[in-house]
């Protein structure tokens, strides 16, 4: 005979913009994973204009749901951190509203955590992007890689266990620009890699297309590496010494040939090579600049609208509503 485990409370962290209809699937499902855990699910609204705010509000008479609502769309960083400020648990889970992040492995998680682990991460291991998405965010971790002092693991994302003690740290970084994957990475803490396959949304569509997620990808980078900068202080030094030894040979060219006309291609091309480069630097300069603006304004990560205020944690279990949506056949859709 051994003594019960203390009982541990499991926060559960939805970020949802625009999720209302994979919503109704998704927390029935967490709460049938985490069959007789002590659970809160927080379902932070990013400023969601579809039913998200019903789903969630239904969802709270059968569920420890909390609902937090921002008063507009902040963002899935700012999502995440104010499900970590909210949340109470022992551990503390972050996963996507829209059922891709799959609710199995949600016991593993916890076992791995009860085992020692301090983070869990999730890894994907086939993405569901477009080849070139898949593409560019490999090619990004790459570089990130290389450029900044911290490994952010490739393909971890943002389905996640936290151990209390990494939420408290967590709590602790001030800084307005939120890269989360590279928080988590910049923490530390024993971290566990789980591979996983991704599933398709349970609905809805995906709300990062090119141009947000090559402002993510600035955001980290510039948050996490001085690289770039570097690059350009490094390129322009390699210029400088071209353009000088160019000159000595214009020089003697000048003495030792008559040929006087030749060379306007090459200041064309010239000048405009380096009027690009000088504005490509201007630019990451500015992109640095525009970071520690964001900073020293102090603005708060996000403003909540509405929050069903904590609920006393309860014993997830199956709703009898999902049993028969699973069991019952004549709903299979043909
Ligand atoms: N999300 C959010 N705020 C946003 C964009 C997304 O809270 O501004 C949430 C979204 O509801 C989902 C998760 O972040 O739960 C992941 O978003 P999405 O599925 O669009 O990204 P993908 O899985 O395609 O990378
Ligand atoms: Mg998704």
């Amino acid at each position: 005979m051994h003594a019960p485990r203390p009982v541990q409370l499991i926060s559960i962290v939805l970020p949802a913009f625009n999720e209302g209809e994979a919503l109704r699937m998704v927390i029935p499902a967490i709460a049938q994973a985490l069959r007789g855990e002590l659970i809160e699910i927080i379902i932070v609204d990013d400023g969601s204009t579809d039913a998200t705010r019903a789903a969630a509000l239904s969802a709270t008479a059968s569920y420890p749901v909390r609902y937090l609502r921002f008063s507009r769309n902040f963002g899935k960083e700012a999502a995440l951190s104010a499900g970590i400020d909210a949340a109470r648990g022992q551990a503390v889970i972050m996963m996507d509203a829209d059922g891709q992040h799959p609710v199995e492995l949600l016991a593993l998680f916890l076992e791995r955590w009860r085992a020692g682990a301090e983070i869990v991460s999730g890894v994907q291991k086939d993405r569901l992007d477009t080849p070139p998405k898949r593409f560019a965010k490999r090619l990004y971790y790459r570089l990130m890689a290389a450029g900044s002092s911290i490994t952010i693991p490739p393909d971890a994302g943002d389905f996640r266990l936290l151990d209390r003690k990494v939420v408290d740290a967590l709590k602790t970084l001030p800084e307005r620009k939120r890269f989360m994957k590279g928080l988590y990475s910049w923490v530390g803490f024993r971290t566990e890699l789980i591979p996983f396959v991704a599933r398709p949304r349970a609905a809805g569509e995906t709300k990062y297309g090119w141009m947000q997620l090559f402002g993510l990808g600035l955001t980290g980078m510039t948050a996490f590496t001085i690289a770039p900068l570097r690059m350009v202080s490094i390129l322009g030094l390699a210029i400088s010494v071209t353009s000088f030894l160019f000159g000595v040979y214009l020089l003697l060219e000048y003495f030792l040939d008559s040929n006087q006309l030749a060379g306007w291609a090459t200041l064309a091309v010239g000048m405009m090579f380096f009027s690009g480069l000088q504005l490509l630097a201007l630019g990451l300069i500015s992109e640095y600049l525009a970071g520690m603006f964001e900073e020293v304004k102090q603005r708060p990560l996000y403003i909540v609208a509405e929050d069903t205020g904590e609920r006393a944690p309860v014993p997830a279990r199956a709703s009898t509503e999902t049993v028969m949506a699973e069991d019952d056949p004549s709903r299979v859709s043909r």
